[in-house]
C-alpha cells in the first residue's frame, strides 16, 4: 500500500533523476538513486532506464539485504554500495549516485577534492576525497566506499564518478551539484595556475556555522591526517587549509622559478607552465 511519504518519495526521486540528466551529471542510463521508506523497505530507481525520463511507477521496493519487494522492474546493479552506505549511515536517508564529468575527471586523474577552497563546500561537505576503485555492481565498490562514508557526505569514486548521501533526495542531490560546480571552479583555478586556500582558523569558523544553517556536520577535522593511513574506516576529515592567511598551497610561477634555479632544475606543472608562458608573452606586448 502506497502512504503519501513514499508518493512523495517516488516524486522526489523522480524530480532529482530528472535534474540530474538534463544537467549531464549522467549519460544513457546511468546513475542511481535510492531513499529510505521506513526500517524495512528502501525505495530504488530501476536499472535500464534513462534517469531524466522515469516515472513515479518505475521505482523498485528492495529490503536493506536488496532484495526486491514491488515493482515491475530490476533495481540498480549499483544498489550494493546505496545498502553499505545505509548500513554505515543510520543518520542519512538518501543516497545519489551519477557521473558528473567534471568531478568524475578528478576521480580518473586521482586528484581528491580536499583542498579548503569555497565557504559553501567547507560548510556543506568539508573535504571530498577519493575511494580506491572498485569494479561496478561487484562488492569492490561498497568496500572501497565504506571506507570513507562514515566521515563523508560525499565522495568520488576512482575512475568512476562520485556518490552523496544526506538526509532527503533532495539534499543529497544538491550535494551532487555542489561538488560538481566546485570541481569546475576547481579546474578554472588550476588552469589560471594558482589557488588560494582558506585558512585553517575561517574553516574552523565556518564549521562553526553549520548548526545555524541546520546542516549536520559529516566529521571533524583530524587532529593528526597520519591516523588515517592507519585504520580500515576513516573517520575524520583532512582538508587541505593552511595556518596562516597570506600562505598559498600552489606558488605563483616565479617563487617556483626561484626554487628551481635553487635546485638546478625546473619542475613545472601543466598549469604552472601555461601561466608562465601567458606572462612571457604578456612581457613582450608591454
Ligand atoms: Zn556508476
Amino acid at each position: 500500500m502506497s502512504t503519501r511519504l513514499e508518493e512523495q518519495t517516488r516524486a522526489e526521486i523522480v524530480e532529482a533523476g530528472r535534474r540530474m540528466y538534463a544537467r549531464g551529471f549522467v549519460a544513457s542510463n546511468d546513475g542511481n538513486i535510492s531513499a529510505r521508506l521506513d526500517d524495512t523497505r528502501l525505495l530504488t530507481t530501476p536499472k535500464s532506464v534513462s534517469k531524466g525520463f522515469m516515472t513515479p511507477d518505475m521505482m523498485v521496493v528492495v529490503d536493506y539485504e536488496g532484495k526486491k519487494l514491488s515493482g515491475d522492474r530490476d533495481a540498480s546493479s549499483e544498489l550494493p554500495m546505496h545498502l553499505e552506505i545505509y548500513r554505515s549511515r543510520p543518520d542519512i536517508n538518501a543516497v545519489v549516485h551519477a557521473h558528473p564529468p567534471t568531478a568524475t575527471g578528478f576521480a580518473v586523474a586521482g586528484i581528491p577534492l580536499t583542498r579548503a577552497v569555497l565557504a559553501e563546500v567547507v560548510t556543506t561537505l568539508g573535504s571530498i576525497p577519493i575511494a580506491e576503485y572498485g569494479t561496478p555492481s561487484t562488492a569492490e565498490l561498497p568496500a572501497a566506499v565504506r571506507k570513507y562514508i562514515k566521515a563523508h557526505d560525499g565522495l568520488l569514486l576512482a575512475n568512476h564518478g562520485a556518490v552523496t548521501c544526506c538526509r532527503t533526495v533532495m539534499t543529497a542531490y544538491y550535494k551532487m551539484e555542489t561538488i560538481e560546480h566546485f570541481a569546475r571552479i576547481s579546474l578554472v583555478a588550476r588552469l589560471l595556475g594558482r589557488e588560494h586556500l582558506i585558512s585553517r582558523e575561517e574553516v574552523e569558523r565556518l564549521q562553526g556555522l553549520r548548526g545555524m544553517y541546520g546542516i549536520a556536520a559529516p566529521a571533524p577535522l583530524c587532529a593528526d591526517p597520519s591516523e588515517l593511513a592507519a585504520g580500515d574506516e576513516v573517520l575524520c576529515q583532512v582538508l587541505e587549509a593552511p595556518e596562516s592567511s597570506s600562505a598559498r598551497l600552489v606558488p605563483d610561477v616565479s617563487s617556483a622559478l626561484r626554487q628551481a634555479s635553487r635546485d638546478g632544475e625546473i619542475r613545472l606543472t601543466y598549469g604552472e607552465l601555461t601561466a608562465l608562458i601567458t606572462d612571457a608573452v604578456k612581457n613582450l606586448r608591454d
